[in-house]
Parts: structure tokens; C-alpha cells; sequence
């Protein structure tokens, strides 16, 4: 099952909510359980409740009510310190005054590690990110990039078996960023440790994660793996949040064993794969990757719904060929075809018949 954790239970939040101000909900019933050796992110809009969630786990911040569980003990009033967990941050926080040796002892000290024994770990730790010659350095002398490799270092230094991350790429250009995405994947692999990772960057949390929590509104709206998000998203939310997507609005003119039957703006019937919707004469949108809309007729799915289109207006993007059309009164619907050899060009004002297969047209909720 997509929702499930693929490992035993290490991380559970059991009806967690928090309030910052005894009134609004900012995190609503929160029921997630993270496996060992998972990597899960928590991915969102600004403001849905991401960061309050990692901040209760690392226990910066306590639950107005529920509970939560790490392998297999309540942890409500355990104090930071004393659960054990690694955290990265998007501000390095690393002390300026310490060399990048005495940054990743301080944690070792801490936990009254003897000192050959906090060199051997500091050496280990600088040697997994590759940073060992930068240990007399001090973090000022080091670039975004540098810094951001220590203060991950320094959260794995004590083997933490959690480790933290809220948006630690955040500061860096977009190479390094692409380029730290992919050692931090590895260190996972590596090191075996379960992640929780906090980003509003659907890129970074599809290429990194085993699962993904979609958060809006204090609340998950799913939790599945990249793959199962991008192509059976189960609310307009996470379809319009997760890549690019259209949406036709339409009413349920027929509800029976998964399939719906709807009625588009311009009277126009079409078949779909009902997703959350419950009644015949419900509001719907019928959500449709551009990328599944196809509009030679040799190249259509079996079983594939045509119906009539415009096009508005064709861009060029190298690899892909980016089509507007208007379909059933609406004008902003998106057609991605490959820039194959001998592609046949389609240009404004030309009218046309696309077409997609009935699994890929999902029936939503409105909003
Ligand atoms: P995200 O990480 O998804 O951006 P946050 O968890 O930071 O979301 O914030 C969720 C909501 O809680 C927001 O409305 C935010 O303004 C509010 N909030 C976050 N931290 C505090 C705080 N320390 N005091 C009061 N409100 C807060």
C-alpha cells in the first residue's frame, strides 16, 4: 500500500494538533507514520504546517494535543537534546567563532564523548561530505555551499538515527543545489537513516523522497510515493500543486464502479476515473496532464476520448512543444508533445480533435 511506510514504524505522529495561539489549528489531526530508513518530506505552500510538524518531532515546539513516538516511545516531554536527532537548517547555524573541526566536536562534547574518540568522529563525519582538508578553516572562510556540507556533517557526527532537514538547500544557487539533492540522497542510502525533509520545492521532494506528505492547511492531503502523486494526485489540491495540470469544470452526470460520466461546460460528455467525488450532480474538475493529451489520430490511445480544440497559440521549448488550446470553453488548457522528427506543427487558429485515454482524465473535487 502507496500509504504505508515501507519499513517498520520509527517516527509516529498519533492525532497530533498545534495551536500557537489556544484558538486556530495550525497543524489538524496529524496522523503520519514514517518507517525506518525512510526518507519523507513534508512539502507544502508556505504557511501549511511543515515546519511546525519537523519542529514538534525535534522538540522545539510541544503538541497541543496527541502524541508522538519515536521507535516506539512517547517523546512529548523529552527534551531536544536528550531525543537523539540530527537537524539541519536552511541558516547554517553553525558558530562562527569555532573552526568547522570544533563546530562538529561541540555536539560530541555534548554528549561527553572522551576526545580521540570526538576526533575519529569528526574525521569520519568531515570525510563523508568530503570537507576534511576545511577543518582549521572558520565558516566565514567557507562558501554557502561548504558551510551548508558542514552543518551536515555536524548533524550526522553523533549518528543520529533521525535526521532533520527544513529547506537546507534553500540559500543555495540551483546547480549546487541539484548537486547537494543528490549527495544528500546518497548519505541516506549510505548511512541507512531515516530523513524527514521539510521543502515547499515539489522538484527537490519528488527526487529525493521515498514518500511525500502534501501538506495545505495544517492538514496532509496525501502521503504517497513521487511517482503516485504526479500521476493519481487524489484532490484538485495536490493535481494543481504537483506539476502542470488542466482542469475542465464539469457536473457528475453518471457515477458507477470508479467511472464518471461528465457533462463539460459546453454540454460536452466525457468519461473519467472518479476520484473523491461521491454524487451524480456534484461539481467536478476533470484534471488532465498535458503530457497524456495527444492529437494525431495514429498516436491516440485505445479507448481514447476525442473531443474538439483550437489552438491558441504553440511555443517552442526545445525538447517539448508547449500547445494552448481552447478546449470546451476553456482557454487555458495545455498540450506537451515531444519534439519528435517530423512532428507536425499546429499553429494559432487551427481547429483540431485531442484526445486522451479515460484513465488519465481524473474527476476531482471542485476546488
Ligand atoms: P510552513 O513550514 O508550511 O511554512 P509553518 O509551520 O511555519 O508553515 O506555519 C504554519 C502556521 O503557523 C502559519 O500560519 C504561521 O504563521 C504560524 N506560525 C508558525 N510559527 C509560529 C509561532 N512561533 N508563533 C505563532 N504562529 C506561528
Amino acid at each position: 500500500m502507496s500509504t504505508q511506510p515501507t519499513n517498520d514504524a520509527f517516527v509516529v505522529y498519533d492525532h497530533v494538533q498545534k495551536s500557537y495561539d489556544g484558538q486556530s489549528l495550525v497543524v489538524k489531526d496529524l496522523n503520519l507514520t514514517i518507517g525506518k530508513g525512510e526518507f519523507l518530506t513534508m512539502l507544502g505552500p508556505s504557511g501549511s504546517g511543515k515546519t511546525t510538524c519537523l519542529m514538534m518531532l525535534a522538540g522545539f515546539e510541544t503538541a497541543t494535543s496527541g502524541e508522538i513516538r519515536l521507535d516506539g516511545k512517547n517523546i512529548n516531554d523529552v527534551p531536544p537534546h536528550k531525543r537523539g536527532i540530527g537537524m539541519v537548517f536552511q541558516n547554517y547555524a553553525l558558530f562562527p567563532h569555532m573552526t568547522v573541526g570544533e563546530n562538529l566536536s561541540f555536539p560530541l562534547e555534548v554528549r561527553s564523548l572522551g576526545k580521540s574518540e570526538r576526533e575519529d568522529r569528526v574525521t569520519r563525519a568531515l570525510d563523508m561530505v568530503q570537507m576534511g582538508q576545511f577543518r582549521n578553516r572558520r565558516p566565514a572562510q567557507l562558501s554557502g555551499g561548504q558551510q551548508q556540507r558542514i552543518a551536515l556533517a555536524r548533524a550526522l557526527v553523533f549518528d543520529p538515527k533521525l535526521v532533520l532537514m527544513d529547506e537546507p538547500l534553500g540559500a543555495l544557487d540551483k546547480q549546487l543545489r541539484e548537486h547537494m539533492q543528490f549527495e544528500i540522497k546518497a548519505l541516506h542510502e549510505r548511512l541507512g537513516i531515516t530523513v524527514v525533509y521539510v521543502t515547499h520545492d515539489q522538484g527537490e521532494a519528488l527526487t529525493m523522497s521515498d514518500r511525500v506528505a502534501v501538506f495545505n492547511d495544517g492538514r496532509i492531503q496525501q502521503l504517497a510515493p513521487p511517482a503516485d502523486l504526479y500521476e493519481r494526485p487524489e484532490n484538485s489540491f495536490v493535481a494543481s500543486f504537483i506539476g502542470e495540470n488542466n482542469k475542465l469544470p464539469g457536473r457528475i452526470e453518471k457515477l458507477e464502479g470508479g467511472k464518471a460520466l461528465v457533462r463539460l461546460a459546453n454540454g460536452e460528455l466525457i468519461d473519467a476515473t472518479a476520484v473523491n467525488i461521491r454524487e451524480n450532480g456534484q461539481e467536478t474538475l476533470v484534471s488532465i496532464r498535458p503530457e497524456r493529451v495527444e492529437f494525431k489520430p495514429e498516436m491516440m490511445p485505445p479507448g481514447a476520448h476525442t473531443i474538439d480544440a483550437e489552438v491558441l497559440d504553440v511555443v517552442y521549448m526545445g525538447d517539448i512543444l508547449r500547445t494552448r488550446l481552447r478546449v470546451a470553453e476553456s482557454t487555458n488548457f495545455v498540450m506537451k508533445s515531444r519534439n519528435t522528427l517530423g512532428q507536425t506543427r499546429l499553429s494559432a487558429g487551427q481547429k483540431i480533435k485531442i484526445g486522451w485515454h479515460p484513465q488519465d482524465a481524473r474527476a476531482l473535487d471542485p476546488v
